[in-house]
């Protein structure tokens, strides 16, 4: 009895320290109170700005009438439009697209670019469904969001199990109802309708510069560097390879169906073809598979949790064998580890920081719309990498400054910004 009921407790507070919202909150609590906010603030900077829930009827292949459920939520438009990704997944939660709609207004604010935060979601299984069922479900999702998005407004990109093909649907709907094409509502679409040069890659790039920049501060060579990547897709995927080419050993690869390790280094661009070839990373000739549990706690110089959200948690942090974590996914450290890494003294590239180079070149996108005059790759990687790396000094540099690690002063600076809009613009009565 007793057992079952220190049991149960556990498993309460792993579902409290999993709780995206409660996780969001802690970190904005923390760094709230460092920053000196008053309660008033505090609310206002906290509180999502607007929610919306739709339920959309869609018809399936096989005839029958489904609803589903999908939501928005711009949580900040105080320093720009709202700004973030739609997610498709059947576990997808309000709490969840609220903590991430705020994670972007910090992401934005960050990196100092002119927008807010918002997120949106559908909970659907996009592995049962079919092209014409997932774009039904887009389009409906847009049209009953005409009136809160737009380029002025609500810019969507896509996020977990969105893509191209997603936003190129939304563009098309929105464009309908408005009688004329805006390109600039969505962001993330392809090159050929209004999509940015660089824009597949830019997540994974940012990581690769911020990395190169903990690096130098360390005094590490790139050519020292033996880095552990989880998760092998659009940010993962593409880091490895930045990295690889950057001159670092990925020592170890992590997906969902299994992990590879070779000491002397994976070659990520083989792998990508393996990969496409056989639709999985096992089974590859130029590394040893080992257990996908254990690879994240192998020594490395940089571990990169590019996949989901909670990975390093309280239970699992103290095993890390990194010198450095840069967060290429969003939350993958719970607020309860942030603690574990800081003691261990760990170099930790917060997400808000690290994976802020999909929405840098997201607003790149933005601006070309919106401009109609489209820049060349090594333009958008230059304006990309001159915003990552004088983010990641501010970042830093604020953190020495104020003797708090590095998720903190990426909060600090963040909210310190964003409060700064707020009072500027003052409160509307
Ligand atoms: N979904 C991405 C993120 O979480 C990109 C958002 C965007 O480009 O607006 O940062």
């Amino acid at each position: 009895m007793i057992l079952e009921a220190t049991k149960a407790g556990a498993d309460a507070a792993m579902e409290k320290e999993f709780n995206p919202w409660l996780a969001a909150e802690a970190r904005f609590n923390e760094a709230a109170t460092l920053l000196g906010l008053d309660d008033g603030l505090r609310k206002v900077l906290k509180t999502p700005a607007m929610e919306v829930t739709v339920h959309i009827p869609v018809q399936l292949d096989d005839g029958r009438l489904e609803v589903f459920t999908g939501y928005r939520v711009q949580h900040s438009i105080a320093r720009g439009p709202a700004k973030g990704g739609i997610r498709f997944a059947p576990d997808v939660t309000l709490d969840e697209v609220r903590a991430l709609s705020s994670w972007m207004t910090w992401k934005c604010a960050v990196v100092n670019i002119p927008f807010g935060g918002g997120k949106g979601g559908v909970i659907c299984d996009p592995s049962v469904l079919s092209q014409g069922e997932l774009e039904r479900i887009t389009r409906r999702y847009t049209a009953d969001l005409m009136d809160i998005i737009g380029p002025e407004r609500d810019v969507p990109a896509p996020d977990m199990n969105t893509n191209e093909q997603t936003m190129a649907w939304i563009m098309d709907t929105y464009s309908m109802h408005k009688r004329t094409t805006v390109t600039a509502v969505v962001t993330g679409k392809p090159l050929n309708l209004g999509g940015s040069r660089g824009r597949v890659e830019a997540t994974g790039r940012g990581c690769l510069f911020v990395t190169l920049q903990a690096l130098r501060k360390f005094h590490m060579e790139p050519t020292e560097t033996k880095v552990v990547v989880q998760g092998f897709g659009n940010v993962g995927g593409k880091a490895a390879i930045l990295m690889h080419k950057a001159g670092m050993k990925i020592i170890s690869v992590i997906e969902w169906d299994g992990a590879l390790y070779n000491p002397n280094g994976i070659d990520p661009i083989a792998l990508q073809k393996h990969r496409q070839e056989t639709g999985s990373i096992l089974e590859f000739p130029g590394a040893e598979e080992v257990d996908k549990h254990e690879a994240m706690f192998l020594e490395c110089d940089v571990l990169v949790p590019a996949a989901k959200e909670n990975v390093i948690h309280s239970k699992n942090a103290a095993k890390l064998n990194a010198k450095i974590v840069c967060e290429g996914a969003n939350g993958p450290t719970t607020a309860e580890a942030d603690k574990i890494l800081e003691e261990k003294g760990i170099f930790v590239i917060p997400d808000i920081l690290a994976n802020a180079g999909g929405v840098t070149v997201s607003y790149f996108e933005w601006v070309q719309d919106r401009m109609g005059y489209f820049w060349n790759e090594q333009l958008v990687n230059g304006r990309l990498e001159e915003i990552m790396v004088n983010s990641f000094k501010d970042v830093v540099e604020y953190g020495e400054r104020h003797k708090v690690h590095n998720r903190a002063a990426a909060y600090m600076l963040a909210l310190d910004r964003v409060a700064f809009a707020i009072k500027l613009r003052g409160i509307y009565a």
